[in-house]
Formats: C-alpha cells, structure tokens, sequence
C-alpha cells in the first residue's frame, strides 16, 4: 500500500462518516473502461459506480454537454419552464409506454415518489383507502425511511424503526404467499424483475404472470423498481420488457445521468393523475445541467444501440463465465442474469477471490459472502471480459 494511499485513507477515516468498508483502492481518474488509482495502477471496471457508468468514465460527449450546459444554464427551480426538462422526457417516453415523467435526484427518492404516487392516486382517482405496499424479500428500494420500510432484508433496517406503516413483505418467488399478501387494500406491488443488491436474482416467467393475474383481479398498481436494471443493463432498454410488461410507475435513476445524480419516476397517463401541482416536488431534480446530460446519455445510449450491446456482450461474457463453472462445478455454483447485470455464485468463500482479483487489477462487487456481482460499463470491449474471467480462472484453479 502507497503512502499516498495511506494518508489518503487515515485522512477519510477521521473526516468521513464510517457507513461504508471501502475497498483498498483510491481513484484518481478514469477512461471509457479503465480505471487508474493515485499511484498510477491500473484497472478494469467491472462496477460502473455500481451500475452508473454505462457509457463509462469521461466520456467526451458527455463532458462537452456537461460543461457547454454549465457555463450556459445550470439551475432553475421547478417553478419555471427550461427547455432541457421536456426535450430529455420526450427521449425516455420514447423508449416504453409510459406517458409521462417526474425527475428528482437519487434511486431511493424515485421509488419514495413511486410510492407517493401510488397511494394518492388509489385515494384521488380510483377513490378507494388503498395504502399497502407490497415488496419482496431480498429487495433493495433505498435507504430513505420509507423505501427502508420498502426493503425486503431486516439486517439493513436495523435501528431505524420506527418505520413508516403499510408496507408488507412478501417472501421471494411464492406465488401463494404473494396471493395471500394482496388484497383490496394494496396499493402497489412493487418488484425488481433482478433483485441486484441480494446478488442479482431475477424474477421468474411463472411468478411475474401470477402478479399481472394479481393485479387485475385487485386492481392494484405495479411500479417496478428499475433503478439499477434500467436503460439497457439488461439488453433491453428496460428490464419489464423482457417480461412484456406495462408497469403502470416505474423508477429509474443509476445510470440516468452517467454519474450525476439523478433519479426518474416514470408512469402512466392514467397514473400520473395521482399526482397534481403542489402534490410532490423537489429543488434539484430535473436541472437543466442534469437534463442535458442524460438527454445526450439516452441520445447515444439509442445510437450506439447499447440495449443490443449489452445483450450480445452478456451472452458472451455469461458464456466465458460458464465454461468457468463447467470446468469447476466445485467452485463456481452458477452464473446468472441478464445482459451485462450478471452474478457469479460461488461455492468458495468470495472474500480472498474478491481480494485477489482487485489485486490483479479488477473492480468487481462481492455481495453476501460468494456471489460476485459484474456490472460491467456498457460500453466495454470482449477483451477486457476475456481478460477477467482469465484471471477469475486463474484464482479459482489456485484455491
Ligand atoms: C441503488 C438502488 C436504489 C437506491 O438508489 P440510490 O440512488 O442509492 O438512492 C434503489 N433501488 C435499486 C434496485 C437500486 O439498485
């Protein structure tokens, strides 16, 4: 470990407010990617940010947007009109069938607005006390209270309570339980279709058609967390569509703005309703610097035709990850999901193979204790991910 590292570290360590086990690696800059730390090592990105930077790091459309919108408009407020607001909305309606779109600035906060949404449009449109919230357990919605209270895992919601009321947990991938959840007071289902925090765990076929039958016998709303599995991770522009699906809210918000913090709830026209002036807001969300960059983001997200991408690179990766698993079946448990959102289950203790590929020079998230999860930057090269699951073999074949 460098000195650099270390002062940096020591001075983070009595500044910063411990929530997070950093891993030994300080950044400095980065390329499409590549990532390089303070003493000039170099990595492959294998993270995005925890699935921001689709389009990778300093792209050179984007920082051109960012900086040309900067040094023109960056600010606004809500209470006026700018023209970057509707010009990125009409790209991203474009792309499902939602028909209209609220901005803010994070994940957790588009799935509390998500969730807003749903009850005011139960109680103001449909005229029925319909408050509950259904979720998953093994899900992650965020960390503000109510998507806390939306979360399917204790172990994060410890210490916080009390929590806000009217959300239930349903157990993972039980169509009875779910049936048995449900009811004339529900509100909203409210699902993943890849649960990413738990170690990327898609819904199946079965279940999803158990909701939409759920869902027209109730008449509840389903709002689909896409916060991570959205625009193009999976190898569609969103992850419903796999599932053919019309969520009537959908969230999204990681990879909006390539790193900028930005968050979106999407819905229908029929949904959007539920809301009403004055019903919601927020200060920062849909700023004009904010909006021109995601705008280009999905500009060249459609152009470059990354969801296709994200497929065929997927299927390739998944493939060099399973012949790793058919080779060491003791090992490598299974590999799962869908385009470049995939978890890597190991019958090993994760820990030193995680140690040992960031040593070897790959950013890559250990989630429990043996399933790595590989949130690869879009717009990466074959080469890179043939290099990776080298080295993955490399370190399996030793231990
Ligand atoms: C990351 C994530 C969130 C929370 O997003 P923040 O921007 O951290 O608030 C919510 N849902 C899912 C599925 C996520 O992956």
């Amino acid at each position: 470990m460098s000195k650099a590292f270390a002062t940096l570290a020591a001075l983070d360590a009595a500044t910063i407010c411990h929530t997070y086990a950093r891993y030994p690696v300080a950044l400095a800059h980065g390329q499409g990617a590549r990532l390089y730390d303070l003493d000039g090592n170099e990595y492959i990105d294998l993270l995005s940010g925890i699935a921001v930077t689709s389009l990778g790091h300093a792209h050179p459309e984007l920082v051109r947007v960012l900086s040309e919108q900067a040094a023109r408009l960056a600010h606004t407020s809500n209470l006026l009109y700018h023209a970057e607001g509707p010009a990125l909305a009409e790209k991203l309606l474009a792309t499902c069938y939602a028909g209209k779109v609220f901005f803010c600035n994070s994940g957790a906060e588009a799935n509390e607005g998500a969730i807003k949404l749903a009850r005011r449009f139960m109680r103001t449109v449909r005229g029925r006390e319909a408050c509950e919230i259904v979720t998953l357990e093994g899900s992650f919605h965020g960390r503000t209270l109510a998507t806390l209270a939306a979360t399917g895992q204790d172990k994060i919601k410890e210490g916080f309570g009390p929590l806000p009321q009217g959300f239930v947990t349903a157990p993972f991938g039980d169509i009875e339980a779910l049936a048995a959840a449900v009811s004339g007071r529900t509100a909203a289902v409210m699902v993943e279709m890849i649960q990413g925090e738990i170690g990327v765990r898609p819904l199946s076929e079965e279940y999803v058609a158990a909701i939409e039958e759920l869902r027209r016998k109730h008449g509840f709303l389903l709002v689909v967390d896409e916060v991570q599995t959205g625009l193009c991770r999976t190898g569609k522009f969103w992850a419903h569509q796999h599932w053919g699906l019309t969520p009537d809210i959908f969230t999204a918000a990681k990879p909006l703005a390539n790193g900028l913090p930005m968050g979106a709830v999407l819905m229908s026209e029929e949904a959007a309703q539920g809301f009403a002036p004055g019903s919601h807001g927020t200060t920062f969300g849909g700023g004009p610097l904010l909006c021109a960059v995601a705008a280009k983001v999905l500009e060249i997200m459609t152009r470059d035709h990354l969801a296709q991408r994200a497929a065929e690179t997927g299927l390739y990766f998944a493939g060099l990850l399973e012949e790793l698993r058919q080779e060491m079946p003791d090992k490598v448990a299974e590999v799962r999901g869908l385009g470049l959102m995939l978890g890597v289950e190991l019958n090993v203790p994760g820990k030193p193979v995680w140690e040992e590929l960031l040593r070897s020079g790959f950013i890559v998230n250990l989630v429990g204790e043996r399933i790595l999860r590989l949130l690869p930057p879009l717009i990466i090269e074959r080469e890179d991910l043939e290099l990776f699951s080298l080295a993955l073999g490399k370190i399996l074949r030793k231990i």
